[in-house]
């Protein structure tokens, strides 16, 4: 396994390879890593000839600076992992290699049907971060394909819309999202659970699997009120709670209004914000 800095050695790397035989699966990442991530990279390597993984904690898609710092960062862990796991490159870049002076670091600017709600919302900014870092990434990995996870629903659909407005030559694939045996979506976020809090975070998923079994005997707001007051717990409260089209991420007002329907969510536990999200029907 490769441990590159900076663009310069990924670069020079790249160089080597022999471009039209060696598909690239790129999985960017914030490390912290966990069985979530390395099902990405899993994926990566069953459909790729190499599979490159970034860490990077990007600055630019957090609008809050706590939570920045308060960022789980397990280097050293993740190195294990990913050698584990057989990945083949890890870009570990600093903020300096990812945005240094003089760079065009124009992006799009995401269009406001898909960032102004549930995450664009609650977070601003932080799409136009995320799809700055993405683009970066790209420029500089050169993948054939992209692998992210369902987890960040509202992100993949961006990056999807990124990649097909600007013609980029590179597949999206979306992972399922892999979750611990109680029902908590994996994330890096999770190791910041106070005990007692994490012990009962499995509201999260068991409310969503209760909206899904609900689906075709009440109406949206039926649904929404009771996933909101499911989630209004102690120590829990939730930001939001969307039932939407699972490609235009607008909200829906009636199920029967489209075929692809995605509920997401949004929950302070204790001091920690987690997402979560599930398809409840999909295909005509
Ligand atoms: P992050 O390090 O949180 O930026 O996540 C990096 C990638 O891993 C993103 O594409 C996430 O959607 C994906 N990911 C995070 N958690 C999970 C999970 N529980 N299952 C599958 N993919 C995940």
């Amino acid at each position: 396994m490769y441990l590159f800095k900076t663009v310069q050695d990924y670069s020079n790397f790249l160089q080597h390879l022999d471009g039209d035989s060696t598909s690239i699966g790129f999985v960017p990442t914030m490390g912290a890593l966990h069985d979530g991530h390395l099902s990405l990279i899993k994926a990566s390597k069953e459909q790729n000839a190499l599979t490159v993984c970034s860490i990077f904690v990007n600055p630019t898609q957090f609008n809050e600076s706590t939570d920045l710092l308060k960022y789980p960062r397990t280097p050293g862990k993740d190195i294990e992992l990913l050698a584990s796991a057989g990945c083949d490159v890890i870009f570990m870049p600093s903020p300096e290699e990812v945005y240094p002076p003089g760079v065009d670091l124009a992006s799009p600017i995401p269009p406001s049907d898909l960032v102004s709600g549930m995450e664009g919302q609650f977070r601003p900014g932080h799409f136009e971060g995320v799809v700055q870092v993405v683009k970066r990434l790209l420029d500089i990995v050169q993948p054939a394909r992209l692998y992210m996870g369902q987890k960040d629903y509202q992100q993949a659909a961006i990056i999807g819309w990124m990649i097909q407005s600007l013609e980029l030559p590179v597949e999206l694939v979306v992972c399922p999202i892999m979750r611990e045996e109680d029902g908590l979506a994996m994330s890096s976020r999770n190791v910041r659970l106070e005990r007692d809090i994490r012990a009962r975070a499995t509201l999260l998923h068991q409310t969503l699997t209760a909206v899904k079994e609900k689906l075709n005997e009440s109406s949206i707001q039926d649904l929404k009120a009771l996933a909101l007051g499911n989630l209004s717990q102690k120590d829990f409260r939730p930001e939001y709670f969307e039932i939407v089209d699972g490609v235009s991420l607008q909200p829906l007002e009636k199920i029967n209004a489209t075929d692809f329907v995605v509920a997401c969510t949004a929950v302070w536990a204790g001091e920690v914000r987690l997402i979560d999200n599930m398809i409840l029907q999909s295909g005509a």
